[in-house]
């Protein structure tokens, strides 16, 4: 197994888009500086896309013009179409994430077009993101299933990432967008695609809805995954499944790697912290179960 696995923090995105509220883009701001404090190297920042349709990520351009940038952070952009991934590099992300969807009708919920126009957006967006020295990566999403379509085959998924794998990605990612995968399903996905992407970068998202997250984690590990995202707290939801949690909890995830010797580079105490500011910041718990619980027990100080 895997002895380190790059965390991809996708709070500040994921998990905000779905709060009821809009976070002030001060405190967004300074829950990212939060997160980078606490070893995080890689964050999806915020959404390119019309703020109309997600308020919540209406400050882009602010909250990546407020960031104190470093040099060794990835500060990630999702985008859906060429006009975010404009905005994405306008506003200084260093690397733009898109996705499609390996649902055809879900796409068309989701961005208005069918999945082979969404690829072929893909394709010209990484090669402009390639060629202005932003770096691309693409998440297959729906890959474990479909509000609209049900069960996806993986031949389907499989061939999606094949085609959006000629762009020459940073990583191709497999997303558990509605939360319904099982760690069987983790394993055949991302077996066949390290068969099929000989050579590329892996990643995969999951969902807590079923509470299956934290197994397809493993399972993803297991298969030679390089990348996990997972979200603070485990904020985020899915917008098909209201009363769901959302995102893998970041603690968690850290907590579970690191007890397993695979290494994160994060730092679980200020995580903790973080975690317990976002609970403030917020006015309400998180899902996040070592928020609640704690990390291994310290044992104390003097035993006499
Ligand atoms: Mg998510």
């Amino acid at each position: 197994m895997s002895r380190a696995i790059e965390i991809v923090e996708v709070g500040p995105r994921d998990g905000l888009q779905s709060e009821p509220g809009v976070m002030p883009t001060a405190a967004k701001i300074e829950f990212i500086e939060r997160l980078i404090d606490a070893g995080l190297r890689r964050l999806e920042v915020t959404s390119f896309v019309n703020p109309k349709k997600v308020p919540q990520m209406a400050d882009a351009e602010q909250v990546l013009a407020g960031l104190n940038k470093r040099a060794d952070v990835r500060y990630v952009g999702l985008v859906l179409n060429r006009k975010g991934f404009e905005r994405a590099v306008a506003a200084g992300c260093n690397e733009i994430g898109m996705a499609v969807v390996a649902s055809d009708t879900f796409n068309r919920r989701n961005q208005g077009v069918g999945t082979d126009e969404s690829i072929a957006a893909w394709l010209e967006i990484a090669k402009e993101a390639h060629a202005v020295g932003v770096r691309p990566q693409v998440t297959v999403s729906a890959a474990f299933g479909c509000p609209f379509e049900g069960e996806i085959s993986v031949d389907r998924v499989i061939e999606v990432a094949k085609r959006v794998a000629e762009a020459n990605p940073y990583e191709v990612a497999f997303a558990d967008t509605i939360g319904v995968g099982v760690p069987s399903q983790v394993t055949e996905i991302l077996t066949r695609a390290r068969e099929a992407l000989p050579g590329v970068r892996l990643r995969a998202h999951f969902h807590n809805t079923r509470n299956t997250g934290i197994a397809n984690a493993y399972a993803a590990v297991a298969a030679g995954v390089s990348a996990l995202d997972s979200s603070a707290g485990g904020i985020g939801g899915c917008p098909f499944a209201p009363a769901a949690t959302g995102n893998i909890p970041t603690e968690d995830l850290v907590y579970m790697l690191q007890r397993m010797g695979v290494s994160t580079g994060i730092d679980l105490d200020k995580l903790l912290a973080t975690g317990e500011w976002l609970q403030q910041t917020l006015g309400r718990s998180v899902p996040g179960m070592l928020l609640k619980a704690g990390g291994f027990p310290k044992p104390s100080a003097q035993a006499a």
